[in-house]
């Protein structure tokens, strides 16, 4: 096969997961299978009667690390290698389906309790007291498992006596517990290579531990019966101070070291006690260290969890834009955010005096302390004495934090302003789309209208001169005629200015006279004046000064003006309907305003006067007054809104810059 068929062959072979993972099976089945003979063979130690029952066998620890990590189905693994420990290590003579009884009977035990163990499949034993827990009683029911079955096995055997069962038994399990107790360790084969860097790290502080270990090691050699055990107690400390300064795994390593130099010192017969009573102790030191380390890592992973609730809880009351307050039952005050301080003008936190001496019904008068939560607003007292309207939403803080309240306070003007200024925000967007649009269509208009106006215009000046004979025979032909050619030419020049207007020219500035611009503008409109019943006074005064502006603008603005003030009077009794035009003057400015008898803006339309689009007609357009503004506004002046006050209607007042003396006199 070419060296390319092979490859691809093993492309696709490596492809295929559930290939990879028999082989994976493989692989750690028959790791496991050596490290299950070296390890029985390097500590099979004082056994009863020859055979497999010792009071050390961690050989148990790697077949249930083995069975919890890649699964029961591994146990056909378990019964060889204990078939082959007993017929290789410990010699066992007995016949090939006896053994394998055996083999079959300890593998099942094991893979049981792996099966059982791996329906809590995030258990971390190292770090989780509860799984700890859960680890060291599986372990006890199923190495009680595993003893009666190897202890009846010998008696059928006729290897021991029926009278001896228990005791065989009892070792064999004490031994199985030991070995089975280094499971976590070797699932946590992961994270040794971060263990031992932290253990660089901290490399005075483990010397420390190990001396102390040596130290407590020459103590089994001066043991010399049971009574004597007392003298073992001090091995605990050394095993506690490693389990809380590197939890369980520091600890079960700690009493693995012990194991060893144990086993080494029982295979040099230097014990003078034993090895089942001091592996008594063992078991008891290992399960006291899983739990106090497991104990020590929870409660490190709490701090830490605590810790980052902690500084998230202090983020989010710093950029909180609402005030947070906390209370003890009694009232008392807690704490308080920095909008709560400003809000309340609590002292800040630099300040030495501090918010606890305040109380939060001093604060919020009305808070049901010891309900559980309300909404209301309250009238929220600052430390200044002041009022303000306080939105408050509160809840009780229970059990097992200190029982108290938790409010949250916003002061209602700042939400009702931050809605108003939202709501204006969304008007004026539409208002100015609005308006974009109106200018894309008058400029259309103004350029569609511009041609059939001028023709007009010409036809117009066309006509009154071809009726010259007639016209003078029939004086109203002519009036009329140069009427509708006035009209016709001031349409064309709005309709300039209009684009104008909209494409942001200011048009022409030019001396202007008020009284004659005002005459023109009202005999303009005086048909409909007239109609309408309505009575115009002007009030001019002589010395009125010229003003400087488009005097075609200022008659759109006060045309637009006269007509608002007819629409107005529209609803008055005949007697009633006037209108008024004054002007006056200072310094540097001619005002001119209009009148009228009506009913005047009501104040809730006073907001929007100006805006565009703004109109209580059924046939209006809300751009008059608009656009009025703008033109007058675009001149220098202003125009300007108030209740009338002489005719207590609108008046609205048109305000102009004066011409400059020298250009008037010019
Ligand atoms: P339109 O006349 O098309 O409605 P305007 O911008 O000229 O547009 O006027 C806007 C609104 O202002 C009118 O609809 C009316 O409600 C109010 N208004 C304007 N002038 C007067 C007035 N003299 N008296 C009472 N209300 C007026």
């Amino acid at each position: 096969m070419t060296e390319r068929a092979l490859t691809t062959r093993w492309s696709a072979f490596a492809a295929n997961p559930a290939l990879r993972s028999t082989l994976a099976d493989a692989a750690f089945g028959l790791a496991y299978l050596l490290a299950f003979l070296v390890v029985d063979y390097l500590t099979f130690a004082q056994p009863v009667v020859r055979y497999g029952v010792t009071p050390l066998n961690l050989q148990t620890g790697l077949t249930l690390a083995l069975l919890i990590h890649r699964g029961p189905r591994l146990a056909p693994f378990a019964a060889v290698a204990t078939f082959a420990s007993e017929r290789l290590v410990r010699g066992n003579p007995s016949e090939f389906a006896d053994l394998l009884l055996l083999a079959t009977w300890l593998a099942c035990c094991y893979a049981l309790l792996a099966f059982v163990l791996r329906r809590f499949p995030h258990d971390r034993y190292l770090s989780s007291m509860r799984a700890a827990v859960r680890l060291i009683a599986g372990i006890i029911v199923g190495g009680f498992a595993t003893a009666l079955g190897y202890a009846t096995y010998l008696v059928e055997c006729s290897v021991i006596d029926a009278g001896t069962i228990s005791a065989t038994a009892e070792r064999y399990w004490i031994g199985d517990i030991n070995g089975m107790l280094l499971t976590p360790l070797l699932l946590a084969a992961p994270q040794w290579r971060e263990a031992w860097a932290r253990a660089r790290e901290r490399v005075g502080e483990v010397a420390a531990q190990l001396r102390a270990l040596a130290l407590t090691l020459p103590l089994f050699a001066g043991i010399t019966g049971i009574e004597q055990v007392r003298f073992l107690y001090p091995l605990f400390v050394p095993i506690i101070w490693v389990a809380v300064r590197w939890g369980a795994a520091g600890s079960l390593l700690a009493i693995f070291m012990i194991q060893l130099s144990l086993v080494a010192q029982v295979q040099d017969s230097q014990l003078p006690m034993r090895f089942i009573d001091l592996q008594f102790l063992m078991l008891t030191l290992g399960i006291t260290g899983l739990m106090l380390g497991a104990a020590v890592a929870e409660r490190a992973g709490a701090l830490v969890e605590l810790a980052t609730r902690e500084s998230e809880l202090r983020a989010l009351l710093a950029v909180a834009p609402d005030a947070v307050l906390t209370a003890d039952a009694d009232g008392q005050l807690r704490s308080a955010n920095n909008v709560a301080r400003d809000l309340f003008r609590l002292p800040q936190r630099e300040d030495p005096r501090d918010v606890t001496s305040r109380r939060l019904d001093a604060l919020l008068p009305g808070i049901v302390l010891r309900g559980s939560e309300g909404r209301a607003t309250f009238a929220g007292r600052r430390d200044d004495g002041s009022t303000f309207p306080a939105e408050v939403a509160w809840v009780r803080l229970e059990a097992p934090a200190p029982v108290g309240t938790l409010a949250i306070v916003r002061a209602a003007t700042v939400r009702r302003l931050a809605e108003t200024q939202a709501r204006e925000r969304e008007e004026l967007v539409a208002r100015a789309m609005r308006f974009a649009g109106a200018g894309e269509l008058a400029s259309a208009l103004a350029h569609e209208l511009n041609q059939p106006i001028t023709a007009l215009v010409s036809y117009l000046r066309a006509s009154q001169i071809l009726s010259g004979p007639a016209a003078a025979a029939e004086p109203r032909l002519g009036d009329t005629l140069s009427k509708a050619s006035r009209e016709a030419n001031r349409a064309a020049e709005v309709l300039i200015r209009l684009r104008d207007f909209y494409q942001g020219g200011s048009g022409k500035a030019a001396p202007v006279s008020l009284p004659a611009l005002l005459g023109g503008v009202v005999e303009s409109i005086d048909e409909r004046l007239r109609q309408a019943g309505i009575d115009v006074v002007t009030r001019i005064p002589t010395d009125l000064p010229m003003v400087s502006t488009d005097a075609t603008r200022l008659e759109l603005v006060l045309n637009n003006l006269l007509s608002n003030a007819i629409d107005a009077l529209v609803d008055c009794p005949p007697g009633q309907r006037r209108v008024e035009i004054f002007g006056e003057f200072t310094a540097d400015a001619v005002s001119l305003t209009v009148e009228d008898a009506g009913q005047g803006i009501p104040p809730e339309g006073l907001p929007l006067l100006f805006e565009a689009f703004n109109t209580t007609k059924p046939d209006g357009m809300g751009l008059g007054l608009t656009s009025s503004r703008s033109l007058v506004r675009a001149q220098g002046g202003d125009l300007s809104y108030r209740r009338g006050p002489r005719l207590g209607g609108a008046a609205f007042t048109v305000t102009l810059p004066r011409q400059p003396p020298r250009a008037a006199s010019a």
